[in-house]
């Protein structure tokens, strides 16, 4: 096999192999590429990114495996799965600057971290990939406080489509820098993140249930406490989860206080306690590292529809009015809405291209199903967002499941788009990398 690529030291995958099936798919979606390539170091990356260059096939870039809209993988093109570069390293003791493999998960670095007592503001879940969570944002436990995994990079490096590995910081490539910081995979595939880790403690971390019948109010409560709350503070509102029963489900408050005074964490959290009948509470102090959660694979067949969109403040009481009007009704999506302002929207607009940093809220709606429930339930999904777009801005690429036009110019405003694909006619100008919320060349 490795006459494909002469020189390759990675892996290589095709049909005929025993593993092919589990690596043609990703954790959501299955696929049917022509190779999987698994390169074992930068220049792996150099001599794949080359052999597709000149192939001429599609290609896909693989970190996690977790996006919605399945650009793990594509039909008849080149993988490259990033998965053996993971190594997790302390460059940097006094700075806590972390070098981080670009096919490392969360979970890898979590694990990693806590020893030193450090951590990255990220995601909520373990398998998640550095890779796509950071390039397009990533909303976790610790973002109010330290801002998006974005926020905490220091420098990435690069292998471009021209096969050149490139450095890009504050101080280098600085337009690359500001572009991959939100555009996404689009300018390259990124061999290493170097993040600034912060220090953490153990923290509290659990749920706090409330009645279906309580939602609306709790919701309205809950959301303009944040305004107030320290940024110590996040969380997610999640309801309507037929699983969980639909619109008899309970409204689950999970949170997290970043930090381990208990009186400091209950004076944060009470407030949240006191807003309706808590069912249920199992707020504890945990270890950061395992408050991350496995990721569930659905099994081959079930589809996973989400869509996203940024809340900003006048109009936080409207959006949720209307999510638990429908969370209320049978077939609803599922709901989940997520605090973000404090660290993140110190942020200027234009100092990334990740550009929502106004918003106090970002939600997502999920149908989970086979094809003829997700086909069935398609007009009243259509119908809630007919109402919700007057209300809400922009979409957050990382929750989306489609990648249209529409979906790419809620992803970035005009003025982002415009700089990125300025950027990506630099870096990427035949568009080699278009498996992504996809911005093209100038
Ligand atoms: C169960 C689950 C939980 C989630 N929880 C959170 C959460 O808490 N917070 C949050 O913000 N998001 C969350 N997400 C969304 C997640 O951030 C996105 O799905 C993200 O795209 C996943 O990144 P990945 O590397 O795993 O996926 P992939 O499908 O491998 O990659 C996603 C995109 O990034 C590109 N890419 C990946 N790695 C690289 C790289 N090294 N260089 C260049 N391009 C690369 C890929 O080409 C692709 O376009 C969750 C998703 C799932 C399925």
């Amino acid at each position: 096999m490795s006459a494909v690529i002469e020189g390759f030291g990675g892996e290589i995958v095709g049909p005929d192999d025993a593993e092919y099936d589990a690596a043609s798919r990703t954790v959501l979606v299955g696929g049917s590429p022509a190779y999987v390539l698994r390169p074992a170091g930068v220049e792996d990356v150099q001599k794949a990114v080359a052999y597709v260059a000149q192939s001429g096939l599609p290609l896909a870039v693989r970190g996690g495996g977790h996006a919605f809209a399945g650009f793990g993988t594509n039909d008849g093109g080149v993988v490259i799965e990033l998965g053996k570069l993971a190594g997790i390293e302390l460059v940097d003791k006094e700075r806590h600057v972390v070098r981080i493999g670009g096919g490392a998960t969360w979970g890898q670095v979590a694990a990693a971290l806590a020893p030193h007592g450090l951590a990255i503001s990220s995601g909520d879940t373990k398998s998640v990939g550095v890779g796509g969570l950071t390039l397009s944002g990533g909303i976790g436990w610790k973002v109010r406080k330290y801002g998006l995994a974005l926020d905490n990079l220091v420098a990435v490096e690069i292998v471009t489509a021209a096969g050149d590995v490139v450095r890009a910081s504050a101080d280098e490539n600085a337009e690359l820098f500001w572009a991959v910081r939100g555009g996404g995979g689009n300018f390259g595939i990124v061999t290493a993140f170097e993040f600034a880790a912060h220090p953490t403690t153990d923290i509290y971390f659990g749920k706090l249930a409330f009645p279906a019948n309580e939602i609306a109010e709790v919701l309205q409560g809950w959301a303009a406490y944040q305004r107030t709350a320290p940024a110590e503070l996040t969380s997610i509102a999640a309801f309507a989860n037929p699983f969980l029963g639909g619109p008899e489900a309970p409204l689950e408050i999970e949170l997290a206080y970043d930090g381990d005074d208990a009186e400091l964490a209950a004076q944060a959290i009470d407030p949240i306690r006191k807003l309706g009948t808590v069912l249920a509470d199992d707020v504890a102090l945990r270890p950061y590292a395992e408050v991350l959660v496995d990721g569930v694979v659905p099994p081959p067949g079930i589809q996973l529809i989400t869509r996203s969109a940024f809340v900003d403040k006048d109009s936080v009481p409207e959006v949720l009015r209307i999510l638990a009007e429908t969370g209320a009704s049978q077939g609803s999506p599922i709901m989940s809405v997520r605090t973000v302002g404090g660290a993140v929207s110190r942020v200027a607009a234009d100092a990334t291209a990740y550009a929502h940093r106004e918003a106090e809220l970002m939600f997502a709606t999920t149908t989970i199903g086979p094809p003829p429930v997700i086909e069935a339930t398609k007009p009243a999904r259509q119908a809630l967002w007919d109402k919700l777009t007057p209300q809400v801005t922009g979409a957050y690429a990382n929750f989306l499941s489609d990648a249209g036009d529409a979906d790419v110019a809620a992803v970035y405003p005009t003025a982002t788009y415009e700089r990125l694909a300025a950027v990506k006619r630099e870096y990427d100008p035949t568009n080699l990398f278009a498996g992504n919320h996809n911005v093209r060349p100038a």
